[in-house]
């Protein structure tokens, strides 16, 4: 067993509460945090993202990286941020290849499971689930490192 706590769960009425829990989660991120985010297309991974990259002040668009595997902004701390979409690669060696350095940035991988795991000490990751009726989206967060007590993570920023 990982020792990993229960899950804290987060409901995400709309597109704003999700962007603004990015900017949230963004600045609380520091050198070697991964983000690994999961859930099907439209679930707001990209949105969230975003947000992210707002809280980290990052430079440039944060998007939805469609033909791009991974891009790379800067931000304000001077730690470099990837946003990876794995959607397109078959196998963690093809991440392997890009050749990033996790523990020297803070990371976003959408599509992260079977991925993003043994990548850093430090990893949190998120499952959404959406409800179609209602645009609700269930936040499932577990992490490991520093996130392994994630309601307490949370609990205290
Ligand atoms: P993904 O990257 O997971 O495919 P996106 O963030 O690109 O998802 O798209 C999410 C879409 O769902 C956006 O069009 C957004 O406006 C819409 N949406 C509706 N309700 C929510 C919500 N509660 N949280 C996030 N996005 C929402
Ligand atoms: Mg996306």
């Amino acid at each position: 067993m990982s020792g990993a706590t229960a899950p804290l769960v987060l409901e995400i009425a709309t597109e704003d509460q999700m962007h603004t829990f990015g900017v949230r989660l963004g600045s609380l991120l520091i050198e070697g945090d991964l983000v690994s985010l999961n859930g099907p297309l439209g679930a707001g991974k990209t949105t969230l993202t975003r947000g992210i990259g707002e809280g980290l002040e990052a430079q440039g668009n944060v998007s939805s990286p469609t033909f791009l595997i991974a891009r790379t902004h800067p931000t304000a701390s001077g730690t470099p941020f990837h946003h990876i979409d794995a959607y397109r690669l078959s196998s963690p060696a093809e991440l392997d290849d890009l050749d990033i350095d996790f523990a020297r940035s803070i990371s976003v991988i959408e599509w992260g499971k079977g991925f993003a795991e043994g990548l850093s000490e430090s990893l949190l990751t998120i499952d959404i689930e959406r409800d179609l009726e209602t645009d609700l989206r269930t936040l499932s967060l577990q992490g490991q490192g520093r996130f392994a007590n994630v309601a307490e993570f949370f609990g205290e920023h």
